[in-house]
């Protein structure tokens, strides 16, 4: 698990401000989505990317897939950054490089049955041999814990975790050495939820995948994810091992979100004792310094001017906090 898969470096993603119009001629000002980002996925890793809701981490997934286009930065595959490619030069990589979703549901034709919608899939990818395709699509769904006779049915007629399965079939048809799954069990029931992470481990176990699992819930970001990046306002403010940062949590914003968590024994492991200040804001070019340093409590003179850099603490464990500049 050394290799990296993927490599990002110093991507950026704005959006236009609603209702803002500040600039001049007429110009919107720019919410950064995305700022400054870097960090690798290992082959055959379990990458996790935790943050609030509106931190960046669906954007960081849709531009890895090509369903958003950054302002800047790389995404290096294969030696080839994909940033700088046009559709027809993506096309070939893109079916290395699949996406689960929260809601498989609203991406699927409701008129089409489930066997129907994979070999459409294949057929895209030049699978042009309808036996072949068949097979390969019965040989996906019972890996993903369906069967034959999940083939015959509309998507309609399945239960909320036989949909997701069938979303990580979607993105697994095709043969890909990346899943991205973005919040793939937040709408399922508990117990549903164990059932869709634990297949989701034996396939990357056993097809040696690398996932990029994104999350707001630390508890299921736990139970999955090899290394975890914690993500505040666009960028990484820590990275580290899921061991590591769950003894370990150093950054001011990794403790919070721990503390906040409703899980009884996260809590009393890492409750925080002092508060935090405001909510999450929006991030505009006009930042200056640390991104948390307006709810910091730690904050120090330094922090509003200087812009952290994620040091490595240790060969397993880096922070993008002053407080630890020093530390060796
Ligand atoms: Fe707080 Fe400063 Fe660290 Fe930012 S750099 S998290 S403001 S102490």
């Amino acid at each position: 698990m050394e290799n990296n898969l993927l490599e990002i470096r110093n991507l950026q993603k704005s959006f236009p401000m609603r209702g803002k119009n500040t600039a001049l001629f007429g110009q919107r000002e720019q919410m950064l989505a995305v700022a400054n980002l870097t960090f690798n996925i290992k082959e055959g890793e379990t990458y996790g990317l935790v943050g609030e809701s509106g931190c960046g981490k669906s954007t960081t997934g849709r531009m890895i897939v090509g369903l958003e286009e950054p302002n800047g930065g790389s995404i290096i595959y294969e030696g080839k950054d994909l940033c700088k490619l046009n559709d027809r030069e993506f096309f070939p990589l893109r079916k290395d490089l699949q996406m689960v979703f929260q809601n498989t549901l609203s991406a699927l034709n409701p008129r089409q049955r489930v066997g129907s919608i994979l070999e459409d899939i294949l057929g895209i990818h030049g699978v042009s041999n309808a036996l072949e395709r068949r097979d390969q699509v019965l040989e996906v769904l019972e890996k993903v814990g369906l069967s034959e006779y999940h083939y015959f049915r509309y998507p309609h007629e399945l239960s909320g975790g036989q949909v997701q399965r069938l979303g990580i079939a979607s993105a697994l048809v095709i043969k890909p050495r990346l899943i991205i799954c973005d919040e793939p069990v937040s709408a399922l029931d508990v117990s549903i939820q164990a059932q869709v992470l634990n297949t989701l481990m034996d396939l990357q176990r056993d097809l040696s995948l690398s996932l990029l699992f994104i999350s707001h819930d630390i508890g299921v970001i736990r139970y999955i994810s090899d290394r975890i990046g914690v993500m505040y306002l666009g960028t990484l403010v820590e990275e580290a091992t899921t061991d590591e940062v769950f003894k370990n949590p150093l950054h001011p914003y990794t403790k919070d979100l721990f503390s906040s968590v409703p899980d009884p024994y996260i809590r009393r492991e890492k409750k925080s004792d002092v508060e935090f200040n405001g909510e999450q804001p929006v991030r505009t070019s006009d930042l200056k310094g640390c991104a948390f340093c307006a709810r910091c409590p730690y904050a120090m003179k330094k922090c509003a001017e200087q812009t952290p850099d994620l040091n490595a603490i240790s060969s397993y464990h880096r922070v993008a906090c002053h407080l630890y500049d020093n530390v060796e």
